[in-house]
């Protein structure tokens, strides 16, 4: 009998997350609150559930991949909650990005329960979650790590424990401040360059290999045109959204007041992302933040 998974959140990233499982022969029944993300679910081999509840009957694994922490929070702990429901031969994994304590909050509870959990969140964006290129930082116990690395190596190519509970997420909130930094101080140099009459594509080449060369150069231009695969060819959709970059700087800044660590890098880009998100739409990829600075003018 097929190994089954229950796979809840099915959105830009745990959409091809959980296809790439059903490609590896596991028996995947997903559920989320979006009917057409069910349905694609289906057409690529998983099965859809109508309920949490249903989805995780006699699954021996649980993935999540819900937008924050709140979400996570109500699936695990909440009223009917599944760890009041899934039995403790259940593996349960989170891949959002979510509060370290929350992450903390939810291994606590899930040990208390003996259900093995683990905080798993992932980088690499859409194209990484097709791909099944993605990183995985992961916090929680080493034992639960080894059970879980199966799973995780259908979906991603980096697996690495950064700690006990919540590490996961810390290393996530980290790597996503650095992002929005890198995202916001390269579209300022691509903003300088068009202003003055360079061709983006080219001084994208250039910077990407020369000592500016970042992520964002190399795989996630935000200029229309440079990079027919990324969300901004694609009139920002897909991808990450704004509203969950806002989010994530958020969970910087909150986790930096609790450490007394200065990012005032961090604290502007939150700024430029809040800004943008009020004045455009924020559903549309974080790339987009480079029209903030043609509305500066
Ligand atoms: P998304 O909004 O596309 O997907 C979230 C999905 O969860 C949606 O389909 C939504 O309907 C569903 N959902 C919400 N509440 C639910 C509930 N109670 N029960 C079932 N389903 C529910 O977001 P995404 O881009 O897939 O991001 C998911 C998480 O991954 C976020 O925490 C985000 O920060 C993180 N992340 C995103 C990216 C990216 O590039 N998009 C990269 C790394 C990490």
């Amino acid at each position: 009998m097929m190994t089954k998974i229950a796979f809840i959140g099915l959105g830009n990233m745990g959409g091809p997350m959980a296809q790439n499982l059903v490609k590896a022969g596991y028996d995947v029944c997903g559920f989320d609150l979006v009917p057409e993300a069910l349905d694609q679910l289906e057409q690529a081999g998983g099965s859809k559930a109508e309920s949490v509840a249903e989805a995780v009957q006699g699954a021996s694994a649980v993935i999540s991949m819900l937008p924050a922490g709140k979400q996570v929070e109500s699936l695990y702990l909440g009223d009917g909650g599944l760890f009041k429901t899934v039995g403790s031969h259940c593996l349960v994994i989170d891949c959002s990005t979510i509060e370290a304590d929350v992450a903390r909050k939810v291994g606590q509870q899930a040990e208390e329960q003996g259900i093995d959990f683990i905080d798993a969140p992932v980088s690499g964006g859409t194209a990484g979650a097709e791909a099944g290129t993605l990183t995985f930082m992961v916090g929680g116990r080493a034992e639960t790590v080894e059970q879980a690395r199966p799973y995780l190596e259908v979906m991603g190519q980096n697996i690495f424990h950064a700690g006990g509970a919540g590490a996961g997420q810390l290393a996530k909130i980290c790597n996503n401040m650095l992002l929005a930094i890198l995202m916001t101080g390269t579209s300022e140099a691509l903003k300088l360059g068009i202003d003055n009459g360079l061709d983006p594509a080219v001084l994208s080449e250039i910077m990407n290999n020369s000592s500016g060369g970042n992520w964002v150069l190399e795989k996630y231009n935000p200029v229309p045109g440079v990079m027919p695969q990324a969300p901004a060819s694609h009139g920002y959709r897909g991808g990450f959204m704004v509203g969950l970059m806002a989010k994530d700087l958020g969970l910087a800044m909150n986790t930096a007041a609790g450490s007394n660590t200065a990012t005032p890098m961090a604290s502007l880009a939150e700024n430029l992302y809040k800004i943008h998100s009020i004045h455009s739409d924020s559903t549309l990829d974080f790339s987009s933040i480079i029209q903030l600075y043609d509305s500066v003018r």
